[in-house]
């Protein structure tokens, strides 16, 4: 697979095309950014952990049965993943209050869910990634309402495994944002990243935070903190 020309340069990647029209390279950078992108500094090594960390969930998750953009890790930040067109919609679930939620609902952060939540964001930098409802994605042609129910479907998937895996490396499961695609062929497939940087995780014994929330709230020991994710997922999959 060759890499040719830059497609797109977002906060944290770069979007390479190939030879193949179907085929995109995404390169991880340890730049990261917060607050609709007011906060920006750098978390080093972040882009190789995130790479690595997202294709390993990814494949765990293509076994369970939710199909993703993920082709192969080509090095250390480089992975070839399918080409497709991002639906504008951060895909929210969460199963512990926290971050906007705790905010937005004026409760304490910490409250354990009976059940998962989902919500969606319309993906729009310009409006502050604004809380939209199905309906309003829908009117919005943002995607059909059978992709909606796929997209559904496939998070709360996402969830039990993700919620599954990280208990097993004593890290809990707050909350994450993912994002899906459209293949060629209108297939919908997971695609974006799952890392760090979109997950909060929670050590399961001391509560403490091993996510980008200690960027954001600079609570110090950033890099430590992903690498200590890492080490332990790498433990559990080995
Ligand atoms: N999240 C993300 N990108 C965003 C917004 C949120 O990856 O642009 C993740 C975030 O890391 C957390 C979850 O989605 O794991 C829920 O975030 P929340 O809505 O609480 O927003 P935040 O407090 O991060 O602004």
């Amino acid at each position: 697979m060759e890499k040719r020309k830059q497609m797109y340069e977002g906060k944290a990647k770069k979007v390479y095309e190939t030879d193949d029209p179907e085929i995109v390279i995404v390169d991880y950078k340890d730049d990261a950014t917060a607050f609709n992108g007011l906060k920006k500094g750098s978390i080093k090594g972040k882009g190789v952990i995130n790479n690595q960390m997202s294709n390993m969930l990814m494949q765990g998750l293509e076994k369970k049965g939710v199909p993703t953009h993920f082709v192969k890790e080509l090095s250390e930040r480089e992975t070839a993943v399918k080409r497709v067109e991002i639906l504008p919609l951060e895909v929210i679930i969460r199963n512990i209050s926290a971050g906007s939620f705790s905010k937005r609902y004026g409760v304490e952060e910490g409250i354990v869910f009976d059940e998962p939540t989902i919500e969606f964001s319309y993906k729009n930098d310009d409006l502050g990634d604004p809380l939209l409802n199905d309906d309003h994605a829908i009117a919005l042609k943002l995607c059909t309402r059978e992709e909606l129910a796929t997209v559904k479907k496939y998070a709360f998937l996402v969830n039990d495994f993700l919620k599954e895996i990280w208990k097993s490396c004593n890290v809990t499961l707050v909350d994450f944002k993912i994002e899906f695609g459209r293949l060629k062929d209108g297939t919908i497939v997971l695609a974006d990243e799952i890392s760090p940087d979109t997950c909060r995780l929670w050590d399961a014994t001391t509560g403490e935070k091993l996510d980008k929330d200690r960027f954001r709230r600079d609570l110090g020991g950033v890099e430590e903190a992903y690498e200590e994710v890492m080490k332990r997922l790498k433990g559990q999959l080995d």
